[in-house]
């Protein structure tokens, strides 16, 4: 049994819920993805530039692909695919890890600075 109010309810969620989405995608922009090899630094790249980042490191290759501003590990030759199956990131400090090839895809604010030195030592 739906009531009315039910309903009016699941709309103004759903309706609240398409405005933070959007919120967050347009705080996203501008938002870069790190890639740390061996924690080190590999390169910074921009969400909002389609491209896909070729890492070799060690006789491994991990491939990253950015695309519609979210970011996925589209390859790996590590054994368990963990990374891959990962899927795509989009929100800032998610991350695919490659426990194997030791490759760590992270996106960080650059608005927000300061605590990016974790990864740093
Ligand atoms: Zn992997």
């Amino acid at each position: 049994m739906i009531k009315k109010a039910d309903i009016a309810l699941f709309f103004l969620l759903l309706a609240a819920g398409l405005v933070v989405s959007f919120a967050s995608l347009s705080a996203d922009t501008g938002d870069k993805v790190l890639i740390t090899v061996s924690g080190e630094t590999y390169g910074t790249y921009d969400l909002s530039k389609d491209q896909t980042i070729h890492v070799s490191h060690d006789g491994h290759t991990n491939n990253i692909t950015i695309k519609d501003g979210s970011v996925s590990m589209s390859y790996s030759d590590c054994a368990n695919q963990v990374c891959v199956h990962t899927g795509a990131i989009s929100q800032t400090k998610d991350s695919i890890v490659c426990l194997p090839n030791r490759v760590m895809v992270e996106i960080i604010d650059s608005k927000a600075g300061g605590d990016v030195d974790v990864i740093s030592g």
